[in-house]
């Protein structure tokens, strides 16, 4: 007999042979500052869980009250079943959060992106695209059938061009970026995109997947930091990162919600998120709104500084990160993964990146930073990342 799947095993094999086969770890704790992996205790460099709230208790009590009240599940889609007040309650609690007059919960940051780009734009119009922007936003652009033109990473120069020649082909436009770039942790000029989508008649709609609760004095995100919350059209940021849950959202205008509520495939057809999600949200919502937060935030911010000056000091490139996600170039995959089992052995867990995350010859290990993490923890890990390098690389 012949095996059917025999060219999925060849296509494997021909991964591992390339070294970017994916191997998924075991964790048996809470994604703290210190993690079991795999059975041994080891320090946590590869989690969202930026402010430590996915383990908070006031989350943990809120999301454990609402099941009890609401169940575990939502029942069915909100189009059919009906909302939970819940829902309805993180919304209004997201949309002031954000500075937005309407907000939507969404099951995860990847169908936030499948559901609202597809939602506003389609054949006709074009959307302009940081060369870096995330896979669910890329996926997202494809799905809508736009134009999609990419424009250089983090330059608004190329962008005014890429508008001056370009935008008069199209009807409608968007441009999208992260606000915290997932693999490089620098972030995008929003003041100058907001001019420029101003110029050009265009939708500017940032993805603060990862600056939503850490960045700006009360952690609105990346558009808080460059001091243009207001001006962005287009809120997307997930409750699964700093805010310790899970799921995402878009605030925006009313009339921009009420589109996906009635054209988004990704809102309409699938299960909302479950009633312990919407209430541990608004529980970290009020937590990085405190002051409590703001002491959180200075204290990753402080974390964050430590790590990546030790590094610089030891020579490595940073690749222009400027936030708690910190990137160490080391370009092949194979070192890369020598670093990474030799970290792990040294107690130290975090991710060598590789294709297709990155581009070929871009590989690094990312590190991300925790407002828990120690001081001397932090010097520790930089060590062994220095010496690993030293050892390992090309
Ligand atoms: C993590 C991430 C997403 C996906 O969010 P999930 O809730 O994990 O699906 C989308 N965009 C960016 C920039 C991200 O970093």
């Amino acid at each position: 007999m012949t095996d059917k799947l025999a060219w999925i095993t060849k296509a494997l094999n021909e991964l591992r042979e390339k070294k970017l086969y994916n191997t998924i770890r075991t964790i048996d704790s809470p994604q703290g500052a210190w993690l079991t992996v795999d059975g041994r205790k080891t320090l946590n460099f590869c989690s969202n869980n930026y402010l430590g709230l996915a383990n908070d208790p006031r989350l943990t009590e809120a999301a454990t009250a609402a099941i009890e009240q609401f169940g575990v599940g939502p029942g069915a889609v909100r189009t059919i079943a009906g909302t939970m007040s819940l829902h309805v309650a993180l919304e209004k609690r997201l949309a002031e959060f954000k500075e937005a007059k309407a907000a939507i919960a969404l099951q995860s940051g990847f169908a936030a992106n499948l559901a609202v780009i597809p939602a506003l734009v389609s054949r006709g119009d074009a959307i302009f695209s940081d060369e870096l922007n995330h896979a669910s936003i890329i996926d997202g652009c494809r799905l809508s059938r736009a134009e999609i033109v990419r424009y250089t990473h983090n330059n608004p120069n190329d962008l005014r061009t890429i508008l001056a020649n370009k935008r008069g082909q199209y009807n409608r436009a968007i441009i999208i970026t992260d606000g915290v770039f997932s693999m490089d942790g620098d972030m995008a000029p929003l003041a100058q995109l907001c001019d420029l989508k101003e110029a050009y008649d265009a939708l500017l709609m940032v993805d603060d997947a990862h600056g939503t609760g850490v960045l700006g004095r009360t952690g609105r995100g990346t558009g808080e930091y460059c001091d243009c919350l207001a001006r962005i059209d287009l809120h997307m940021g997930t409750l699964g990162k700093a805010l310790g849950c899970a799921g995402a959202y878009l605030a925006a205008a009313r009339v921009v919600i009420d589109t996906l509520i009635n054209h988004s495939r990704a809102f309409i057809f699938s299960t909302s998120l479950p009633p312990g999600v919407p209430a541990a949200a608004m529980a970290a919502i009020d937590l990085v709104d405190s002051a409590e937060g703001l002491g959180l935030r200075a204290k990753l911010e402080a974390n964050r500084a430590q790590l990546a000056q030790a590094l610089m000091a030891g020579g490595m490139d940073l690749l222009g990160s400027s936030t708690q996600i910190i990137p160490v170039l080391t370009r092949d995959p194979v070192p890369t993964m020598q670093m990474t089992a030799h970290l792990l052995e040294a107690g130290i867990f975090l991710q060598g990146i590789r294709p297709p995350t990155v581009a070929p010859g871009l590989c690094r290990l990312r590190a991300t930073v925790m407002a828990s993490h120690e001081a001397l923890d932090l010097e520790r890990a930089a060590e062994q990342i220095l010496a690993v390098y030293r050892e390992f690389a090309p």
